[in-house]
């Protein structure tokens, strides 16, 4: 089939790549001309495992290809993926104005009948939106060219994202109109082939899915970070907690981990867009509220235990970092909640040595101006005379480390573990003062 997809970014480049690789004809536009420059040579905007070797492999057989000419991408799908970014406006709500560019392009330049499928995240109603849209460009045109529009969200989780794209759990399709639906049907058969997984429902409940589900997962990750901090007053251990509760059915072992607090370019974000759409339909959603509450302050939970271990004074101080990514195996540094700490000890007049398996790019790039702020090779280099190592995302790379070395490179041998990466026991056996979240703290 032939198809387009607009937006070049983690969604639009992962739904390209993977629908080439089915025999698809795909055709992938982007605004940013230099993001098509780059992978019109070869190269990737952004890390996702296994995705440039996928990328190359389709590039090669010609059923995918990059643009950034809309007339072009209007006139090649069939079906026209819209996978543009939705970041929050200043008062939470999502901005829409590329969903809203993306439908104008199409209704600008479309002549035959396209099924427009929104990927993107987008409040309920924006179905609604983009329909108008295009019709008022039509009306404008003065042709009566047919369209559909589809909500189809898109539930992939970075640093696995070809995986769930391939393997879907759901395949989410809000569709009111048969014949995009046929289609759909169509192009989707290959990736449900065992069980089908494609759920059929309105655009509304589509597009409410895919905020309910992220809401849940954030309040998962809310509850277990302040059950922790309990925990860890109590003299109770939350892992232990966690595989307790984890082994009722109803709740299951997924998304029950303590940490720094949820980050990245989707739950801070749904999570006020879900509270402000339902401000403005006249109700509050309290338990919402409480959890981005709740992860705001799961932020700064490190940064009061370094304050409390160096009794405040940390100008002159050196840390060592491990992690800047919002998760392991992704460069995306969106909402990053390692960002909440470095601004905090660049203030207080601290320096920090970081390393990240693949984010060091990404994070010199969001952050350019941060003095102070170095990066390192390898987790080993940066720990030299460090007074302190924290450790704010769970790369794999990070969990067996040979404690002796890193005792012998640190001037400390102190380790603040946002991830409780390690044993607390075995930490105090090798002499080193452990701070985890919601567990025995060895000092
Ligand atoms: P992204 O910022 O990585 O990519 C968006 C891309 O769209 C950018 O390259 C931008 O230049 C391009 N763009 C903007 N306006 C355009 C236009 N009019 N025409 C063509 N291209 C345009 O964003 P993302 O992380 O891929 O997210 C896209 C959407 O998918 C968001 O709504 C997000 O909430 C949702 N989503 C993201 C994830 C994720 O893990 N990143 C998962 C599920 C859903």
């Amino acid at each position: 089939m032939k198809v387009t997809v607009i937006g070049s970014g983690y969604v639009g480049l992962v739904t390209a790549t993977c629908l080439a690789e089915y025999g698809n004809d795909v055709l992938c536009l982007d605004v940013d001309v230099s993001k098509i420059e780059l992978l019109n040579q070869g190269g990737v905007p952004i890390y996702e495992p296994g995705l440039e070797e996928m990328i190359k492999r389709n590039r090669a057989a010609s059923r995918l290809r990059f643009t950034s000419n809309i007339a072009e991408s209007v006139a090649h799908g069939t079906i026209q993926f819209i996978a543009v970014g939705t970041p929050p406006n200043e008062d939470g709500s999502a901005d829409l104005q590329y969903v809203v560019a993306a439908a104008n392009h199409i209704g600008r330049h479309m002549n035959t009948y396209k099924v427009i499928v929104n990927k993107s995240t987008v409040p309920v109603g924006t179905g609604d939106k983009v329909r108008a849209v295009i019709a008022a460009q039509l009306t404008l045109r003065g042709l009566n060219a047919s369209f559909a529009v589809v909500a189809n969200p898109e539930f992939l989780k970075e640093g696995a994202a070809i995986d769930d794209f391939m393997r879907p759990d759901r395949i989410v399709m809000g569709c009111e109109d048969e014949t995009a639906s046929d289609l759909l049907h169509a192009l989707y058969a290959p990736f449900v082939r065992n069980h089908d997984r494609i759920l059929l429902m309105d655009i509304r409940s589509a597009e409410m899915t895919k905020y309910a589900a992220n809401a849940m997962l954030a309040t998962r990750i809310s509850l277990m970070n302040e059950l922790a901090n309990l925990a860890e007053i109590l003299g109770a251990d939350i892992e232990l907690v966690r595989k307790g509760i984890g082994a009722d059915p109803r709740i299951g072992y997924h998304f029950l981990y303590a940490g720094v607090g949820y980050g990245g370019s989707c739950f801070p974000k749904d999570v006020q867009a879900l509270q402000r759409t339902a401000n403005e339909n006249g109700i509050q959603l309290r338990v919402l509220a409480a959890v981005e509450h709740a992860n705001l302050a799961q932020k700064s939970v490190i940064i009061h235990k370094i304050k409390q271990r160096f009794a405040g004074n940390l100008a002159g101080m050196h840390f060592a970092l491990w992690g800047l990514a919002f998760k392991p195996n992704t460069d995306d540094m969106r909402d990053a909640p390692s960002r909440v700490l470095i601004e905090y000890l660049l203030a207080q007049g601290a320096t920090i040595a970081a390393y990240d398996p693949v984010a060091m790019i990404e994070a010199q790039r969001v952050m350019p101006h941060a003095t102070g702020l170095r990066y390192g090779e390898g987790p080993q280099a940066v720990l030299k005379q460090a007074d302190a190592l924290v450790v704010m995302t769970e790369w794999k790379a990070f969990r067996s480390p040979d404690f002796a070395e890193m005792k012998a490179l640190l001037s400390q041998a102190i380790i603040f573990d946002g991830r409780n990466l390690y044993e607390p026991q075995y930490l105090a056996k090798q002499g080193f003062e452990y701070y985890p979240i919601g567990r025995e703290q060895i000092y």
